[in-house]
C-alpha cells in the first residue's frame, strides 16, 4: 500500500464528493495532530477549487484528557457563547464543515463520567444553535476518519504499533473505496445502489418496521410521512455532498413515541471516548423502560439522565451486512465504521431531512408528530446475520426488508 498516494486520493474524494467544494464556498476543518497530514492535502485541493477561506479547529487528545483530570470544576458548568458566536458566524459566512477524526476510544476512561456527562450537557445545550446547521443540512458537512495509534491499538489490540497502523490504514481505504482504480466512480455507483433501496423504502410507506433476533424482538413506529434518506444529501443551497465518509445506510425517522419492545446491541459501543458493551434496551410508548450493559452501565445510566429525548430514538437506519465495511471483519471500535456495518437506531435528536416539512414548523409541532429531539444523537448496533428486519404497511402487509444480513428488496 502507497499510503501517499491514497492520501492523495481521500483528499480528492473528500473536495469532490464529499464537500463537492467549488468557487464561493469556505471551509473549517476539526483535527487533531494525527489529522494534519490529510488536511494539509484537502486544503490545497479546497484552494485550487476555488475556496477562498479555510479555518482551522484544532483539538489535542492529551489536552483534552487533562482538562476533564485536572481543570477546575467550575469550568465545566458553562460553555464560552462566543465560540458558539464564532461558529455560527462561521456558518453565516458560508463555511462549510469537514472533520477528520482520529478516534481513541478509551481516551476519557481515567476521567470522572460525571464530569464528562454534565460537560455533553452543558456543551450539547449551548451549540443547539450551530447543531442546527449539520442537522438540518444548512451547510454541507462531512466527517472523515485517519488512522491514529491508540485507535490501531483499539482495533487490532495486541498487534505491534507499526503494523496495526498499517492494518487499520489498509482498512480504513477499503471502507471508503479508496483502494479502488477510480473512487469516486465508485462512489457514484455505490450512490445510486444506495438510492434504490430508499425509492423502494419510500414507496412502501411502511407504518411499523420489526426487528427480530438473539434477544431482540422490537417494534419500531415510523413517523406519518417519514422519508428514507441515503447516500448523498443536499445543502439548503442544492449543493449535493456525502456527510459521512464511509456511507453504506439507508436510514429514517421513528416515532419517537411508538418503540415497543427489546433489542440487544451487537456491537461495542464507544460513546465520550468511553465503552459499553454488552447491553440492551427494552421500550414501552418510545421511551427506554430498562436497560443493562455488562460493562459501562454508569455511562448508559448518564447517557439516558441527558434529558427527555436521551431516552428516545431519533433513527432507524438499515445496513446490509455484505459491504466493504462488513467485509473486513473488523470491529472499528468507532461509530463512524462500526455503524455502517450494521443496521443501527440512535439514541436522541432526529434529522430534519427525514420528516416531511419539518424545518417549516416548530419544535413543539414536530415533536407532537413523532420527531424527537435532545442535545445528544449516539448511534448503537442492532443488526447482524441473525436479524431480520420487516417491514409493515398500515394494512398489516409485511416485506421482509433484510435477512441473513442481505438486503430482500
Ligand atoms: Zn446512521
Ligand atoms: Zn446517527
Amino acid at each position: 500500500m502507497d499510503l501517499n498516494k491514497n492520501l492523495e486520493k481521500y483528499a480528492d474524494l473528500i473536495v469532490r464528493i464529499g464537500l463537492n467544494l467549488h468557487a464561493g464556498d469556505n471551509l473549517a476543518i476539526r483535527l487533531s495532530e494525527h489529522s494534519l497530514p490529510l488536511a494539509r492535502l484537502v486544503a490545497k485541493k479546497a484552494y485550487q477549487a476555488g475556496v477562498g477561506d479555510i479555518q482551522l479547529m484544532f483539538n489535542d487528545d492529551v489536552i483534552t484528557l487533562d482538562r476533564f483530570l485536572e481543570a477546575p470544576a467550575e469550568s465545566f458548568e458553562t460553555y464560552p457563547e462566543y465560540l458558539v458566536d464564532f461558529t455560527e458566524k462561521l456558518f453565516l459566512d458560508n463555511h462549510h464543515v469537514l472533520s477528520i477524526i482520529a478516534p481513541n476510544p478509551d481516551l476519557l476512561k481515567p476521567a470522572d463520567p460525571a464530569r464528562i456527562a454534565q460537560w455533553q450537557k452543558v456543551a450539547g445545550m449551548a451549540s443547539k444553535r450551530t447543531m442546527k446547521y449539520t442537522m438540518q443540512n444548512k451547510v454541507k458537512w462531512c466527517i472523515v476518519a485517519v488512522a491514529c495509534p491508540a485507535w490501531a491499538e483499539a482495533a487490532f489490540p495486541g498487534m505491534p504499533e507499526e503494523e496495526a497502523m498499517q492494518k487499520l490504514w489498509e482498512n480504513i481505504f477499503l471502507a471508503t473505496r479508496i483502494d479502488q482504480e477510480d473512487p469516486i466512480a465508485a462512489w457514484e455507483e455505490h450512490d445510486s445502489r444506495l438510492k434504490a433501496h430508499r425509492k423502494f423504502l419510500n414507496e412502501a410507506r411502511f407504518d411499523r418496521v420489526h426487528y427480530k433476533g438473539p434477544g431482540t424482538d422490537l417494534m419500531v413506529g415510523l413517523v406519518k410521512n417519514h422519508i428514507w434518506e441515503g447516500g448523498c444529501g443536499f445543502s439548503e443551497a442544492g449543493d449535493r455532498f456525502f456527510p459521512n465518509i464511509p456511507t453504506e445506510e439507508v436510514f429514517s425517522m421513528p416515532d419517537a413515541d411508538r418503540v415497543d419492545g427489546t433489542l440487544r446491541a451487537t456491537m461495542p459501543l464507544s460513546v465520550r471516548g468511553q465503552l459499553v458493551d454488552d447491553f440492551h434496551f427494552t421500550f414501552k410508548d418510545g421511551a427506554v423502560v430498562d436497560y443493562d450493559a455488562a460493562v459501562g452501565k454508569q455511562i448508559l445510566d448518564d447517557l439516558l439522565k441527558t434529558d427527555e429525548g436521551a431516552k428516545h430514538l431519533g433513527e432507524i437506519a438499515l445496513v446490509a451486512d455484505n459491504s466493504p465495511i462488513s467485509n473486513t471483519g473488523v470491529l472499528f471500535k468507532s461509530t463512524l465504521f462500526d455503524e455502517n456495518a450494521s443496521c443501527h437506531f440512535a439514541l436522541g435528536a432526529a434529522y430534519s431531512e427525514n420528516l416531511e416539512g419539518a424545518t417549516e414548523r416548530s419544535e413543539e409541532e414536530n415533536r407532537k408528530l413523532g420527531m424527537n429531539d435532545s442535545v445528544i444523537h449516539v448511534d448503537f448496533m442492532v443488526g447482524s446475520k441473525d436479524v431480520t428486519v420487516t417491514g409493515i404497511k398500515a394494512d398489516g402487509t409485511e416485506v421482509v426488508l433484510l435477512q441473513d444480513g442481505e438486503w430482500m428488496i
